[in-house]
């Protein structure tokens, strides 16, 4: 097993990554930015390392600065959290030369992945469904208006390299394809340095339902069932459950087979999410993304599993020790993105926390770094907590869900919890009745 883990994020995850390396009797080193020299990584972790200034890209994305910081304290692996470096091939290829492992799956697999092109032909060719679109890349307008005849309105025109919802564009129509093109090729330049793009049927009202796997890269691989993330804000997720309000079990065993076949045929090491839309019981792959991710602990509710504690297993070389079989589902779990945003226009709230109370009891977790008298950097994202309430239904998860928000206090910056309030208030959530959507139209509805 590793002796020690450079953690190279901050935040919640950081502090995720330490909890667990601690329960395993790893050392953990914490590196950060000048703006994050009081953060709670870095009081907790053994030992840290300041690696740049504030802004990320001199910081946590700053590779020879990270790979010092793991040389000068000896750490022999590096977990990425999400985000920041996670899913950054070059970067695993830099740690793997430097004789440290990286705790996550090859340089090969995220680079193929990291290609969503690449990434649902090989999920095709290996049985996964994926939704109907261009065989590949559409390099010209003429190319594109063609297939969007053949695939039928309305279609959305995607970024390859895309990420973070950007280098999307919807086409209603024919006369809206042309300006659709050239922006989420231009977009996915200018974000990603690439403007490779394909198309696919845009799906009317479907859902956001993902399957987590995890496999030790010797040919054992499980499902952990699905999270359905619908809820969403400019393709960004709010809230997410476990198991999905609209999934028959049968079909979850369908799908996770599948996919748990296809997983195991690329042979794959470590944690990953094949994403899904679902629409009338059937399911349309999109992507696969190769890293640990925010909505985890709903699933490591309902199966018990430590997701990060199996990951750095995997990465050191051990087998899974569970089979299928052995994976059971339990209850009901509904993570909620606590972020330092306004609840109504959603504009940026950093700045000092003068009073900070998380909720507690049976069934509540609270994934945060904040404690009272920090000051939430305007530098970065602005998720400040997760609040992951499990029941042993999905009503008795709703009704602590909404005793544990109303005792979450965060005072001094604005939060969304009162939007958390109100989302599940809402009738249609209650019963499970939402879709991609939905949660965009309630914001819009409201004004
Ligand atoms: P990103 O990697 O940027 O997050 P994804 O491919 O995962 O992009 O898509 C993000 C979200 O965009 C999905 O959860 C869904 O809400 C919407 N979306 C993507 N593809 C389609 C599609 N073909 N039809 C309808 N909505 C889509």
């Amino acid at each position: 097993m590793f002796e020690k883990i450079l953690i190279a994020n901050r935040g919640e995850i950081a502090l995720r990554v330490h909890r667990a390396c601690r329960e395993m009797g790893i050392r953990t080193v914490a590196v950060h930015s000048e703006a994050d020299a009081d953060a709670m990584h870095v009081r907790l972790a053994d030992e840290s390392v300041c690696i740049g200034p504030p802004s990320s890209s001199a910081s946590y994305l700053n590779i020879p600065s990270i790979i010092a910081a793991a040389e000068v304290t000896n750490a022999d692996a590096i977990h990425p959290g999400y985000g920041f470096l996670s899913e950054n091939a070059k970067f695993v290829d830099i740690v793997t030369a430097h004789d440290i492992k990286f705790i996550g799956p090859s340089a090969d697999h995220i680079r193929l992945m990291g290609d969503k092109i690449a990434a649902k032909d090989t999920m095709k060719k290996a049985g996964v469904p994926c939704v109907p679109g261009s065989d590949g890349e559409v390099k010209t307008l003429e190319d594109a208006k063609r297939i969007a005849a053949d695939i039928g309105y309305p279609v959305i025109i995607k970024a390859s390299a895309g990420g973070g919802g950007r280098g999307m564009k919807v086409a209603l129509n024919e006369d809206a394809i042309s300006e659709a093109f050239s922006s989420a090729r231009a977009e996915s330049q200018l974000a990603f340095g690439d403007n490779a793009v394909y198309i696919e049927k845009y799906l009317a009202t479907p859902r956001h339902i993902e399957i987590q796997i995890l496999a030790d890269g010797k040919g054992n691989v499980v499902h952990l069932g699905e999270r359905d993330c619908s809820l969403q804000r400019r393709h960004q997720k709010a809230l997410e459950e476990t198991p999905s309000p609209a999934l028959r079990p049968e079909l979850r065993d369908q799908i996770g087979e599948t996919v748990a076949n296809a997983i195991r045929e690329m042979g794959y090491e470590g944690v990953g999410t094949i994403e899904f839309l679902f629409e009338n019981d059937e399911f349309y792959f999109i992507e696969m993304n190769t890293r640990l991710q925010v909505e985890h602990p709903v699933t490591e509710m309902v199966t018990g599993l430590d997701l990060v504690q199996e990951q750095i297993k995997v990465a050191a070389g051990h087998s899974l020790t569970i089979t299928q079989d052995d994976v059971k589902f339990s209850g009901h779990s509904i993570e909620c993105r606590i972020t330092a945003e306004d609840p109504v226009t959603f504009a940026a709230s950093p700045g000092p926390v003068l009073d900070f109370h998380a909720p507690g009891g049976l069934g509540v977790r609270v994934d945060s770094a904040l404690y009272s008298g920090y000051n939430v950097p305007p530098y970065y994202d602005s998720l400040i907590a997760k609040l992951i309430v499990h029941g042993n239904s999905r009503q008795e998860c709703l009704m602590r869900l909404d005793r544990a928000l109303e005792e979450f206090v965060v005072g001094g910056i604005k939060t969304t919890l009162p939007l958390h309030r109100e989302l599940i208030a809402n009738e249609e959530f209650i019963k499970g009745d939402y879709n991609i959507h939905w949660l965009e139209k309630l914001l819009k509805d409201r004004g």
